[in-house]
């Protein structure tokens, strides 16, 4: 079996949580630069990319097999979210401080977490001098966290593709084969403003958000009917509300937000379609009605079938790992899997070590026995398809 040295995969972390590389702002570039040159110290064939964004360049790294095929590329992105009030942590969130055997800092396991244990892989693989057949690409990216084009840029316009691709992500090592997207709604209505002496002079901007709202209501009713065998149903909520200028006014307008989390057997179109029929539907009772609604942002869903070699074989090594019985499985957030599977036509799956409970929240951490037997899959894994 694969001996991992757990300190010096706690050091590489370390190392990454003392570099931030929060976003926003954007500040992935000093993580970028060491990233490059622990990669050249390891004599990898890399390249910084000054693109979509000049000062936020992207790591690339290929170690060579002797076929040049197949192509495996691990992702994973740099950016972290921000720590928030540093008075809430119980430690400082830049300095990857270890109790418990739990390494804690921001982007501990989101994804720096799964970043570190690439590079002891990639450490090990050279050590070991491991021959490979096929390429293993290695891709650092921006953006992540904001739904920037990183990934996507690499993969579309630097046709950075391979054969199989695996998108570092907390799924506390299982490997996900299937993802939720999600869409966001805003939806304006538009009233007609009056003195609140006499509201029958005017149009209420709230009472129609609030008709909407109740009719969202029984839409999510609706969606628990359809399910996704990985992923369950898909969601709707109303997330934001604000309308009114003054207590004597009737409101001119209010802004309505919408979280819709889409399954793989939608598609954003098929959603779109759904929401305008709703308000379609209003109108034709309300003559009254005026409205304007937009996406203001959204990511798709993606999956890829179980038996897809890149899902089954991780599956097969998590359980030489982990002695733990592995089935398919569906994360319900949103990662740059989508970018391999509906954009490049890559499969891939999403898969790394830490909790998604704990990304992004006060008190980040990640498990030390969960960083080495990541290193070991990725290690079983690369030899597997490569080798
Ligand atoms: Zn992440």
């Amino acid at each position: 079996m694969i001996e991992i040295n757990s300190k010096s995969l706690v050091e590489e972390l370390q190392n990454l949580i003392r570099i931030p590389s929060r976003n926003p702002p954007g500040e992935e570039k000093n993580l970028a630069l060491y990233l490059e040159k622990r990669l050249k110290d390891l004599g990898l064939d890399k390249e910084l990319i000054a693109e979509p964004y000049e000062n936020r360049p992207q790591v690339v790294a290929r170690l060579k097999g002797s076929l040049g095929k197949p192509k495996l590329i691990i992702n994973g992105h740099m950016d972290t979210v921000p720590e928030g009030d540093v008075n809430r942590w119980s430690f400082k969130p830049f300095e990857g401080v270890i109790k418990d055997d739990k390494v804690y800092g921001r982007g501990a396991s989101d994804i720096k977490g799964g970043i570190a244990s690439t590079l002891i892989a990639l450490d090990y693989l050279l050590e070991k001098d491991i021959k490979l057949k096929g390429d293993l690409i290695l891709q650092f990216v921006i953006g992540e966290e904001t739904g920037e084009p990183g990934t996507k840029d690499l993969l579309l316009n630097k046709k950075l593709v391979g054969d199989y691709g695996i998108v570092l992500e907390p799924t506390s090592l299982k490997v996900a084969n299937a993802i939720k997207g999600l869409a966001w709604f805003h939806i304006k209505f538009i009233g007609k403003p009056c003195h609140a002496s006499c509201p029958e002079y005017g149009i209420n901007a709230i009472f129609k958000a609030l008709s909407f709202c109740n009719k969202i209501e029984s839409y999510s009713l609706k969606l628990k009917e359809r399910k996704h065998k990985l992923l369950n149903n898909p969601k709707v909520s109303v997330t934001m509300i604000r309308g009114g200028v003054k207590e004597n006014m009737i409101p001119e307008s209010c802004l309505v937000s919408l979280d819709r989390r889409i399954i793989p057997n939608e598609s954003l179109e098929s959603v779109k379609r759904e929401i305008e029929e709703i308000l379609e539907g209003m109108k034709r009772e309300d003559k009254d009605l005026v409205y304007e609604c937009w996406i203001k942002g959204n990511y798709e869903p993606a999956e890829i079938p179980e038996d897809a070699e890149i899902a089954s074989v991780m599956r097969k090594n998590v359980e030489l790992v982990t002695k733990e019985r592995q089935l398919p499985f569906g994360l319900p957030a949103a990662t740059d899997m989508r970018n391999f599977v509906n954009d490049a036509k890559i499969p891939a799956v999403t898969f790394g070590p830490g909790n998604l409970r704990e990304a992004h929240s006060i008190d980040e951490y990640v498990e030390v026995k969960q960083l080495v037997n990541a290193s070991k899959v990725l290690i079983l894994t690369i030899k597997d398809l490569l080798s």
